[in-house]
């Protein structure tokens, strides 16, 4: 184990999350015991695996005087939904760039974002990456224009600091599995910004644990995640060259960062009729509930996986539950048509 120390953390999220087996699913799949890391009970509404990140980055921002939080993702983004309620909880403004090509009225993450107060600015897809720095460092300028101090936090939370929120729970991870008497040979989640991943790589590298970290990608290929969780990573070790590993490309060069990329489907939010099949089957089996952006395509990719016997050489593995249940609800309409049985009413 090496040693490090945390920066300070605003605590945010319900913790320790619990750890749960997926017994009769597991059973039915023939692998390894799946545990769940219930991270998707982080909060209520406040939930899921962005809230680990904020609590590391919120206390930065406090500490540097800001009084408004600045953030970007899709329109049922988890992350802004989640830093919309963190503003409103500490009295913060929060302004949002969000993607969306045709406006729809609010429902899922839009709709909590909107409860939360958060200012909202709604972009096209078309030229939204590439001019998003900027329109960051705009939205940014008109608040200090207006008097007010802005931080600006990067798509998903994730960079050199909020990567701290996985750094410390792969510790949790790890009392988790002394307290079950487990030792998984792998902790898997969904990979969308990197961070989680690199967070997870990180603190399991520092823990000396012997779990493998998987990333089941659901929007960009491995070799864009590889760059992503080494740049978050790299970032990290200048930010904090108090943790002893001033040498990031050494530290990098003892990590293994894996990620599975087979399993994106047509795009960054958009799944396969075998993801919503797999929610439907996840939910009826061990009442849990996925969701169609992240942790279903990431499940229903270990599924797979498993059946195909890629995880034979172990007896237990752990799946972080990142949450994403609003974005289920934003994608009612689909899930109901691929899925589910069409109910009539009775006279
Ligand atoms: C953001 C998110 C992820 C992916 O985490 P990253 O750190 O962005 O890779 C997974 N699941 C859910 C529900 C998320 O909201």
């Amino acid at each position: 184990m090496i040693p490090v120390e945390f920066p300070s953390c605003h605590s945010l999220a319900q913790l320790p999350t619990p750890l749960q087996p997926m017994r009769r699913l597991s059973r039915e799949l023939g692998g390894p015991t799946i545990w769940l890391k219930r991270d998707d009970l982080t909060g209520c509404a406040l939930s899921g695996n962005k809230i680990r990140k904020l609590e590391f980055i919120v206390a930065k921002a406090l500490s540097e005087g800001a009084d408004t939080l600045i953030t970007c993702g899709g329109i049922q983004s988890n992350h802004c939904r989640a830093t919309a309620l963190v503003a409103a909880q500490l009295g913060l403004k929060c302004q949002l760039i969000l993607r969306q090509d045709q406006s729809q009225s609010p429902q899922g993450n839009l709709l909590l974002d909107q409860l939360a107060g958060a200012d909202i600015d709604l972009y096209e897809s078309r030229g939204f990456a590439a001019r998003l720095a900027e329109r960051l460092q705009a939205a940014k300028e008109r608040c200090h224009a207006q008097g007010r101090k802005a931080y600006v936090i990067p798509t998903g939370a994730s960079d050199g600091v909020g990567i701290w929120g996985y750094v410390q729970a792969a510790i949790e991870i790890q009392q988790d599995c002394l307290q079950h008497g487990i030792q998984p040979g792998y902790i898997i989640s969904a990979t969308g910004s990197g961070g989680t991943q690199a967070g997870l790589t990180l603190g399991a590298h520092l823990q000396g644990l012997s779990a493998q970290v998987v990333g089941y990608a659901v929007c960009d290929n491995a070799a864009y995640f590889q760059r992503k969780v080494r740049d978050d990573i790299a970032q990290w070790c200048a930010l904090y060259p108090q943790t002893s590993f001033p040498d990031a490309e050494n530290l990098i060069a003892q990590l293994n960062i894996a990620i599975e990329d087979g399993y994106i489907g047509p795009g960054y939010a958009q799944a396969s009729p075998q993801v919503f099949a797999c929610m439907r089957h996840v939910a009826s089996t061990e009442g849990v509930i996925l969701d169609p952006v992240y942790t279903g395509k990431a499940f229903y990719g270990l599924m797979q996986d498993i059946r195909a016997g890629h995880y034979r050489d172990t007896q237990d593995l752990v799946f972080v539950h990142t949450g994403g249940l609003f974005g289920t609800f934003a994608q009612a309409d689909l899930l109901a048509a691929e899925t589910l049985p069409t109910l009539s009413v009775k006279p």
